[in-house]
């Protein structure tokens, strides 16, 4: 008798003629994911198992692999020789010891002597027998023990579904460049654009020693939490300190929010290109603050010239977001209370809806390109 895990996966079985090639990227990314662990995965008839693994790493195994995009759902189980005793013995193992449940049986082995149907009620006799707090429920049981009849001379018994990431796997969709606050909502942004399969790379602006080393560690924590769903990542903190310090000292201080966001989206693309990155990802949404209006999203949009910015959260309230916030674990760190750097300097009446011509006679004021090169020299990269 061996524990097992057996992985069902998502959306990937969707991809008709490219389904190798998913596959492929699917598996390497649990590889990447259960690093450093010992295991082995192997892929049988539409589902993974991973098998030779120590029963303490079994948690942990579960645990990464629930993050990982286009698992769907996992189950820890026990994998036997397809013998009727064995299968029983596992049943028994696998069973709540009270309440409810039925037996539920897939035969792939079409030459096993008895039929789902026979299976299903031999085992649930016996396991009746043996333990009086059991009782069978077909309709509305409390749990379900699962019999899985492989073609290769072995079964699978589990009980319990795992819900997991879903998604598509983390690579199959290209790159794109994600802006990360210490915020609740850029991890949240992350976290969706990565699940539809694309690779982040993340872009953080400090302004230090305005904002404190604090700051920039919730940042990276933040990172390290998106780091279990994306298989890695890369993380570029760049200072935006002189860039803020200029815009005080020679604009309207009303459009300090306004114009650092458009040096933010130059900054952006222009790292995105040096780094392969396909697209900018916010975590803005709709009117959540001012510098999120329409009217704001125009300014810094029309900054960036080549690619895409994609803000997946524009049509959420705050507390959908905070809910995704508190399912991908980053909720905790997002409310950790440090400033972020656009509350440096920040004006008592922010324009909310700023006009273009005025943004750009604001800017005018400014050597732009210099304060671009000059910010772009402070990157630094970290990767996990
Ligand atoms: P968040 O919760 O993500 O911080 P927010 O509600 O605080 O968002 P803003 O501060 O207006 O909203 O920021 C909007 C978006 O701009 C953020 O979601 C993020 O993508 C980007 N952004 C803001 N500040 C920074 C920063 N210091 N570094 C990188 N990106 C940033
Ligand atoms: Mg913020």
């Amino acid at each position: 008798m061996e524990k097992v895990v057996i992985i069902r996966y998502a959306e990937i079985h969707l991809k008709g003629k490219n389904r190798g090639y998913f596959e492929r990227v699917f598996a390497a990314n649990m590889e990447k994911s259960l690093k450093g662990i010992r295991h082995e995965i192997r892929r049988r008839s539409g589902r993974y198992l991973v098998e030779n693994f120590a029963e303490e790493d079994e948690n942990k195994i579960v645990k990464k692999l629930s993050k990982v995009f286009g698992v769907h759902s996992l189950s820890v189980g026990l994998k036997v020789p397809s013998e009727m005793n064995e299968i029983f013995i596992a049943a028994r193992e696998v069973s709540d010891k009270s309440g409810t449940f039925k037996v539920e049986t897939h035969r792939a082995d079409k030459k096993f002597y008895m039929n789902s149907p026979q299976i299903s009620a031999e085992i649930g006799g016996r396991l009746l027998d043996d333990n009086k707090n059991l009782k069978v429920d077909v309709h509305n049981p409390d749990f379900v023990i699962n019999i899985d009849v492989r073609e290769d001379g072995s079964t699978l018994v589990f009980n319990k579904f795992i819900k997991c990431a879903d998604g598509m796997p983390v690579g199959t969709a290209g790159r794109g460049l994600l802006l990360l606050s210490g915020g609740i909502d850029s991890p949240v942004a992350g976290h969706m654009i990565a699940k539809r399969g694309m690779k982040i790379d993340c872009l953080h602006f400090h302004s230090y020693p305005y904002t404190n080393m604090q700051a920039r560690q919730k940042v990276m924590d933040l990172a390290k939490i998106l780091s279990e769903y994306t298989c890695g990542i890369k993380v570029t903190v760049i200072s935006v300190k002189h860039i803020q310090e200029e815009i005080h000292k020679n604009c309207n201080g009303a459009y300090m929010v306004t114009l650092l966001r458009r040096f933010m989206m130059r900054l952006a693309e222009m790292l995105a290109k040096k780094d392969g990155d396909q697209c900018i990802i916010t975590g803005e949404s709709l009117g959540q603050v001012a510098s999120q209006t329409i009217e704001g999203m125009t300014s810094s949009n029309s900054v960036v010239e080549s690619m895409p910015v994609l803000r997946p959260l524009c049509g959420f309230d705050k507390n959908e977001i905070i809910e995704r916030s508190r399912d991908i674990g980053a909720y905790d760190v997002s409310i950790r209370p440090y400033e972020d750097c656009c509350t440096v300097f920040l004006p008592d009446y922010p324009i909310i809806k700023p006009k273009m011509a005025d943004v750009l006679a604001e800017e005018a004021k400014l050597d732009v390109q210099g304060l671009l090169d000059e910010a772009f020299a402070t990157a630094e990269v970290t990767e996990f």
